[in-house]
């Protein structure tokens, strides 16, 4: 007989940190878009209720965001500089301390679910372009064309970057990049973490971003906290973001949601860069943080109940 469950599961994600002017979208995507945080939540949340392991539904909740067109990661995901995707995924158990990561996949389907094969097989940990998507096909993970990831809105943003780049302009945040994420705490106390992205959009192409990093756009760590990041990946991974929230944790005994507005303030905010980070503590505590705009956020609570916001609501 397996032990009783010891406590209440919480989940929480976050759809991006880019993205967020009101007016990029109709008022019918954001209804959309806020439906499917809702889905992606009830997902997780479905197996963490079962007493399933943390590891297992932020998998689940990322790849519901992975499959919405509304978010930066599987379809959906950003064009790089050659009008292609190139996806970044990573996630981590808390309770064991083992990752796995994506970089550069170009037809696997949820890049996430390879990110999840990978850290069950322990080692190669991480696998970068071809040879994940080699992977994934021979691991029987549904693999797609690039025009699956494609969606007019990422043609769109694409052009509007090039115009920016032929202009001498500087694009906004909201046109710039998202990505996806989530972090969670089980039954049996363990916490996990998740992210999902296509990066920039124009990106150069093979950049890698934090997304693909465990320790800066993702960690989790049992007894401390789970984070997933989203903002400029090459400032997550500068400062160990996901990792020195945890060690600011741990070593200086400062809260999670301290030492995350600690980081924004100190490491993004000064250089006008943009930053979210969603992170669930030992106790279950949700901290949702951004210098942006907006996030899209949402999380299930120890109560059961179901919080989804997009700006600063
Ligand atoms: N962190 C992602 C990257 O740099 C992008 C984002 O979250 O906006 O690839």
């Amino acid at each position: 007989m397996s032990p009783a469950p010891t406590r209440r599961p919480v989940i929480a994600l976050h759809g991006g940190c880019g993205v967020m002017s009101r007016s990029l979208l109709s008022e019918e995507e954001w209804a959309d878009a806020r439906a499917d945080i809702r889905k992606a939540l009830e997902a997780g949340y479905a197996i963490l209720s079962e007493g399933g392991p943390a590891v297992a539904a932020v998998e689940a909740c990322v790849m519901a965001l992975e499959d919405s067109p509304h978010f930066n990661a599987g379809h959906g995901a950003a064009l790089n500089a050659a009008g292609g995707h190139e996806l970044d995924a990573s996630i981590m158990d808390g309770a064991t301390a083992l990752a796995g990561a994506v970089a550069g996949a170009r037809a696997v389907r949820n890049p996430v679910r390879l990110a999840r094969r990978l850290m069950e097989q322990n080692i190669p940990m991480m696998l970068a372009g071809p040879a994940a998507d080699e992977y994934a096909a021979a691991h029987g993970l549904e693999t797609m064309p690039q025009s699956y990831f494609t969606t007019p809105r990422r043609a769109e943003a694409l052009q509007a970057m090039r115009a920016h780049d032929r202009l001498g302009t500087f694009a906004s945040e909201s046109e710039k990049h998202g990505t996806v994420g989530a972090v969670a705490l089980d039954c049996d106390g363990n916490l996990a973490a998740a992210t999902s992205t296509g990066g920039f959009t124009n990106k150069a192409v093979g950049r890698v971003g934090d997304s693909a990093i465990i320790g800066a756009g993702t960690y989790a760590r049992n007894g401390i906290c789970a984070v997933s990041c989203t903002g400029q990946g090459e400032q997550f991974i500068r400062h160990v973001v996901g990792h020195e929230i945890a060690a600011r944790v741990r070593y200086a005994g400062h809260s999670v949601g301290a030492a995350i507005r600690m980081i924004l303030a100190e490491s993004f905010t000064p250089q006008g860069i943009g930053g979210g980070v969603i992170a669930i503590d030992h106790a279950g505590t949700v901290t949702a943080e951004f210098n942006t705009e907006g996030m899209f956020r949402g999380w299930i609570d120890a109560n059961g109940e179901l919080f989804v916001a997009t700006h600063k609501d």
